[in-house]
């Protein structure tokens, strides 16, 4: 662990952050409260919501810096154009920055106290939150170039080394929102990062369920999954390193994973020659989708071991893919059952054929 111990402290002078991270009571699980995004409760109302499509020429995206972004924390050029000193030209032929998010969930804090206020415990939601655009305006990750999936599997993984090495940073979550009801906000193709101190609870019961298989049966849990789904019939797509496939037990209908084939916790160890063969996999998986659903709304996010330097040996980092086929009813959210309507043997049969 590399924050100090949590010291308890009865108020929270100073607060001045971009957000507090709440825990509750009973489950112990956490949320985030993003007051630096504080809207007014009207802003809630049905139809007050902001537009989602935005034209080129409104697009923040195109020029993020004359946008009133930071400078990038990262940039990478097209091939085809030199790289010409002075801003403006090189805003033209960038194909990839990544930049702070203008508004975070997560900024600067304190991540070594927690507080207390009543019954309750928080923190300051102190960390990172970035944003990780492509140049095209239209051109989603399922349409872009494998060359250009390489791009940004390594942008995440350079960032992903980066933002470990902080003090405060515990968990890093990577994670892509595609159409409006993914929960984009923006059109303009963009994956987020955020990196925090805290292990979310999503996160925590994974490692828990996968660290308990490992104790009963002294193998990966992942690694017996995929085993198994080699032999049967939910695999969609494989190369040399990777696999993907439709889970036996999906949280929503044609959810799709993509997993090294070989065991390995961390996402941020793999190697510059495997990067393509991910990049390959998550683009197939998501150009079927794109193509067999008609460009369904989806979100994507990495899982993979903590940067809290703690031993995870037994876990197995994926990508899970979930498009939004369908919308959280009372029994989801009542009970934490969650619906498919299809069978992932029928999701698997269809998506392989499409090409
Ligand atoms: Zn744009
Ligand atoms: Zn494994």
């Amino acid at each position: 662990m590399k924050i100090p111990d949590f010291r308890k402290k009865q108020t929270r002078e100073g607060f001045e952050n971009v957000s507090e991270l709440r825990q509750d009571l009973i489950s112990k699980e956490w949320v985030v409260i993003a007051t630096g995004r504080s809207k007014r409760p009207g802003a809630f109302a049905k139809g007050k919501r902001e537009k989602f499509e935005q034209p080129i020429s409104e697009c923040p995206f195109e020029d993020p810096q004359a946008s009133g972004n930071g400078e990038p924390l990262l940039i990478y050029y097209s091939d085809k154009r030199k790289r010409v000193k002075g801003a403006k030209k090189i805003i033209k032929e960038w194909s990839l920055q990544v930049i702070g998010n203008k508004y975070p969930i997560f900024g600067p804090g304190d991540c070594s106290e927690t507080f207390k206020e009543g019954p309750y415990t928080l923190m300051d939601g102190s960390g990172f939150h970035e944003v990780i655009i492509t140049r095209d305006h239209e051109k989603h990750i399922a349409l872009l170039s494998l060359k250009k999936v390489e791009e940004i599997i390594k942008a995440y993984q350079e960032r992903y080394l980066n933002l470990m090495e902080h003090k405060c940073v515990n968990y890093i979550s990577i994670f892509y929102n595609h159409g409006k009801e993914s929960g984009a906000s923006l059109s303009h193709p963009h994956s987020q990062l955020i990196a925090i101190p805290i292990l979310p609870s999503d996160i925590k019961r994974s490692l828990r369920g996968a660290k308990q298989h490992y104790e009963d049966h002294k193998r990966c849990a992942h690694c017996a999954m995929l085993k198994w789904e080699k032999e049967e019939k939910r695999v969609i797509f494989q190369n040399e390193y990777f696999i993907v496939y439709a889970p036996f037990v999906p949280r929503v209908s044609f959810e799709l994973r993509v997993y090294p084939r070989k065991h390995q916790p961390n996402f941020e160890k793999i190697k510059p020659n495997e990067i393509k063969y991910l990049a390959e996999a998550l683009k197939t998986a998501l150009y079927k989708l794109n193509k067999g659903l008609k460009d369904p709304a989806y979100n994507f996010f990495f899982h993979t071991a903590p940067c809290d330097g703690k031993d995870y040996s037994y876990y197995h980092w994926h990508i899970e893919i979930l498009p939004r086929t369908n919308i959280w009813a009372g029994i989801e959210l009542g009970t934490g059952i969650e619906v498919s309507s299809i069978e992932p043997e029928q999701v698997a049969k269809f998506l392989r054929k499409i090409k």
